[in-house]
């Protein structure tokens, strides 16, 4: 049977932005020690705008950078592929069919475009195969890039910057009175992980962290004695959200991490989450 106190309090969840599909995971929210943030599209909007487009001297127009970019980014739904479809539109670029593509998870993804091979990859991808690119200001900004190679050669590379939620600073002001861990996960670079972190005066962030990492991260903090919550939005996010002892979707997110989820914030309001905290502790102490 279920408490009625409980079954009160899902309903009346709904009403401050909580879909609760694990009644277990929501009770035991009032336990979290510890909430681990995915950045892009849970605490920023995903709203990605280009902020440069830059070629490496003589490497190729930009324009076709562009629009050779834009024919594997077609295949993708990620917020990158979005912005860089979006600016192609706005110039007027034609996009070229694909014939193949190839998720690389964490990193960025490759097709066949007109018989060439295309690839569209963070700095992680770059590093991990130790190709070597001219200084950049890309370097200096804290912006997201990505590069873009053509049939293995480094061509250039597109910057472009999020906006960070309105109501994610106070969210992180909540669980910080409530003696709540905060910590940022990100497959994005270091300077973006660092801004996001510091702006929002978060107790900590790890940068450039794959999918399968990010599930690791929040087995480590359990094998540590936490009790951990995952917020998260994408399907890189889903196996961790399935990990943590409470798996938090942003609405607005993906379908996959919203059926990993134990908690929908349905107005993808992560200041939703502090209603969460203090409910479940208020439900707690009327059951007892
Ligand atoms: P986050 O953890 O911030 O939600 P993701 O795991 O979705 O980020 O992506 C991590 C990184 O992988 C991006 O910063 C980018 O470098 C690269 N990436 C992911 N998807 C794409 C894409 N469609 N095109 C280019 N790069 C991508
Ligand atoms: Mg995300």
């Amino acid at each position: 049977a279920v408490p009625l106190v409980v079954a009160i309090s899902t309903a009346v969840s709904a009403n401050n932005g909580l879909l609760i599909r694990n009644r277990t995971a929501f009770e035991n929210s009032r336990r979290i020690t510890t909430i681990i943030f995915d950045k892009t599209g849970t605490l920023t909007q995903g709203s990605h705008e280009i902020a440069s487009v830059v070629t490496f001297e003589n490497a190729i127009d930009k324009k076709e950078m562009l629009r050779l970019a834009a024919g594997v980014e077609q295949n993708s739904e990620h917020y990158i592929a979005q912005a860089i479809l979006r600016k192609v539109k706005a110039d007027g670029i034609p996009v070229p069919p694909s014939q193949s593509f190839n998720y690389l998870p964490g990193k960025g993804l490759e097709g066949k475009v007109e018989g060439k091979d295309v690839k569209v990859v963070g700095p992680n991808y770059m590093q991990e195969y130790n190709i070597q690119v001219p200084a950049s200001q890309a370097e200096e900004g804290v912006e997201t890039v990505v590069y873009t190679l053509v049939d293995g050669a480094p061509v250039g590379y597109i910057t472009m910057r999020d906006q960070i939620r309105e109501e994610s600073a106070g969210a992180i002001q909540v669980l910080k009175e409530n003696g709540i861990k905060n910590l940022l996960l990100t497959g994005d670079n270091e300077r973006v992980a660092k801004s996001v972190s510091d702006k929002l005066q978060m107790d900590g962030y790890l940068a450039n962290v794959l999918p399968h990492q990010k599930q690791e991260k929040v087995k480590e903090l359990q094998a540590k004695g936490e009790f951990v919550a995952m917020t998260g939005d994408g399907v890189n996010d889903a196996p961790a959200l399935a990990q943590a002892d409470v798996g938090i979707a942003i609405g607005s997110g993906t379908d996959v991490a919203a059926e990993t989820a134990d908690i929908i914030l349905v107005n993808s309001n992560p200041q939703d989450i502090a209603s969460l905290i203090l409910f479940g502790k208020a439900t707690y102490k009327k059951m007892i």
